[in-house]
């Protein structure tokens, strides 16, 4: 028999992977509910932690704290727009530095620093929000 926490991880993975926008987790809770899985916050909060040490899952703070996350691996690197009025994350269908070539390696203090990743998001209000 799986173990329950198994049957949660994989069902938000899967979550995950079909959302076309990245996901809070109070809206992970509502998908699970759909699938009468009733975990708490601490073991999604553990769950995510896991997926994000392994690279799995990205996760994107909005500047009210709320964090939403998005599973890496399946979609080509892009950045994102996250509103400052109503806390939605959008992603963008590009990532500006690399459609413009940019060079971050040579933004670095010096040669010997590695980049590894880059976060290019930008903050402000969405459209909705705009005509509000
Ligand atoms: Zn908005
Ligand atoms: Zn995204």
């Amino acid at each position: 028999m799986l173990h329950r926490k198994t049957i949660v991880s994989t069902k938000l993975i899967t979550i995950l992977k079909d959302s076309h926008q990245p996901l809070s987790v109070n809206q992970l809770i509502t998908e699970l509910r759909k699938h009468q899985l009733t975990p708490n916050k601490t073991t999604i909060y553990r769950i995510l932690e896991k997926l994000k040490k392994n690279q799995e899952v990205i996760e994107i703070k909005t500047s009210h704290g709320t964090a939403y996350y998005e599973y890496a691996t399946h979609q080509p690197h892009h950045d994102h727009f996250i509103c400052n009025s109503c806390d939605v994350v959008y992603c963008l269908d590009q990532c500006h530095l690399e459609t413009n070539k940019i060079n971050t390696q040579a933004l670095l203090p010096n040669k010997n620093f590695i980049v590894q990743s880059h976060e290019f998001n930008l903050h402000g209000i969405c459209a909705s929000c705009a005509t509000n």
